[in-house]
C-alpha cells in the first residue's frame, strides 16, 4: 500500500497539473459564459419527407466566446454534466427554445415543433417536470409542439424513476423522442417500456447507408420496427441525395442533416422559414 502511494504522487506530473489547471479555468469559465449570456441557441431543421416540410426544429447550444470563437456543444455539454452547470444552462436553453417557437408560430408558422435535448442529469433533477410546465406556461408554446430528446442514458440511476418521468411528462402533452437509436445496448427494452412518440436513428448507421449493405439493413428494420411500434421515426445525420433516396424509399418519416441544412442562428432559420413561406 505505501508503494502504491508513493507511485499515485508520481503520477501527478507537471503535465496533469497543467491539464487540470486548464480543466478548472475551462469551468470557470463556463460559469462566466452563463451569467455573460456567451451561449447561443441554434436551431436544425427537420423535414418531413413525406411532404418535403420543415415541421420542426432541433435547438441545439453553441457557446459564442468573447474571441468570438464558437464552440462546439461536444466540447462543453459533458463539462456541464458534470458539474452541474448543466441545470441552469439546460433551463436556459428550454425557455429560449420555447420562446422562439412561439415567435415563430405567431409568425404563421404554427405547426412547427421545438426539440430540446435533456442530458441524463438534467433528466433527474427533480425541478424537471415543474419547470418544463414553468416554460411552457409563461411563453405560451402549446405542450405537444415541445419535444424532449433524451438518450437511454437517463436511466442510469432507475428505469422506474425514470418512467414515471416520461409518464409525467407525456401527461402534460409534452412528445418524447429517443436519441442516438442503436448506438446503446438494451435499445428494445427500453422502446417497449418508454412511453415515446418518436425515434431517431444515430447518425452513425446513416453514414454509410448507400454504401454497406449490413447499415443499410439496420436502417431498414429499424423504419420498419418504429412503424409497427407506431413511432415516428427520424434519420440524423444525412448530408447526400444517396442517403436521401434510400430513406424516402424506407419511408422513413423526417429527415435532419446538412444535406438540407447545417443548425442555424435564430435569425438565419427565420428567413428559410420566410423562404419556403408559399406564396
Ligand atoms: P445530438 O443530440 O445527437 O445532435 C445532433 C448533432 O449532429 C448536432 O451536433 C448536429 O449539429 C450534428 N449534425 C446534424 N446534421 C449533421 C450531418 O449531416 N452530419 C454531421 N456530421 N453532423 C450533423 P452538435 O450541435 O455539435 O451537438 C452535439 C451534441 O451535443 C448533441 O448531439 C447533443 O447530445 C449535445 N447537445 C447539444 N445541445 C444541447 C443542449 O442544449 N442540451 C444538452 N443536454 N445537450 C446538447
Ligand atoms: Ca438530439
Ligand atoms: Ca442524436
Ligand atoms: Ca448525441
Amino acid at each position: 500500500a505505501k508503494d502504491e502511494g508513493r507511485n499515485n504522487i508520481k503520477l501527478f506530473t507537471p503535465a496533469m497539473n497543467a491539464k487540470v489547471m486548464r480543466r478548472m479555468e475551462l469551468e470557470a469559465n463556463l460559469r462566466k459564459a452563463l451569467e455573460r449570456e456567451e451561449f447561443e441557441v441554434f436551431y436544425q431543421p427537420k423535414v418531413e419527407l413525406r411532404s418535403d416540410k420543415v415541421v420542426g426544429v432541433e435547438a441545439l447550444v453553441r457557446w459564442r466566446r468573447p474571441d468570438s470563437v464558437v464552440v462546439s456543444p461536444d466540447e462543453f455539454i459533458p463539462i456541464c454534466e458534470e458539474t452541474g452547470l448543466i441545470l441552469p444552462l439546460g433551463k436556459w436553453v428550454l425557455e429560449q427554445a420555447c420562446s422562439r417557437a412561439k415567435y415563430w408560430h405567431d409568425m404563421g408558422f404554427d405547426g412547427l415543433n421545438v426539440s430540446v435535448n435533456l442530458s441524463p442529469r438534467q433528466f433527474q433533477d427533480n425541478h424537471l417536470v415543474d419547470h418544463v410546465g414553468e416554460i411552457l406556461a409563461q411563453t405560451g408554446l402549446a405542450p405537444h409542439c415541445l419535444e424532449l430528446e433524451i438518450t437511454e442514458g437517463v436511466v442510469m440511476h432507475s428505469v422506474d424513476e425514470a418512467i414515471e418521468t416520461m409518464n409525467r411528462l407525456s401527461s402534460m402533452g409534452v412528445r418524447l423522442s429517443l436519441d442516438d437509436f442503436g448506438r446503446g445496448y438494451s435499445s428494445l427494452y427500453y422502446l417497449k417500456r418508454f412511453p415515446m412518440s418518436s425515434l431517431k436513428i444515430d447518425r452513425s448507421f446513416v453514414a454509410d447507408i448507400a454504401t454497406d449493405p449490413d447499415d443499410a439493413s439496420i436502417v431498414n428494420t429499424i423504419i420498419s420496427m418504429s412503424r409497427s411500434l407506431n413511432l415516428q421515426v427520424v434519420a440524423e445525420g444525412v448530408e447526400t441525395k444517396e442517403q436521401l433516396d434510400f430513406l424516402r424509399s424506407k419511408r422513413c418519416d423526417q429527415m435532419q442533416g446538412y444535406y438540407f441544412s447545417r443548425p442555424l442562428p435564430a435569425r438565419e432559420l427565420t428567413e428559410l422559414l420566410e423562404g419556403l413561406r408559399p406564396a
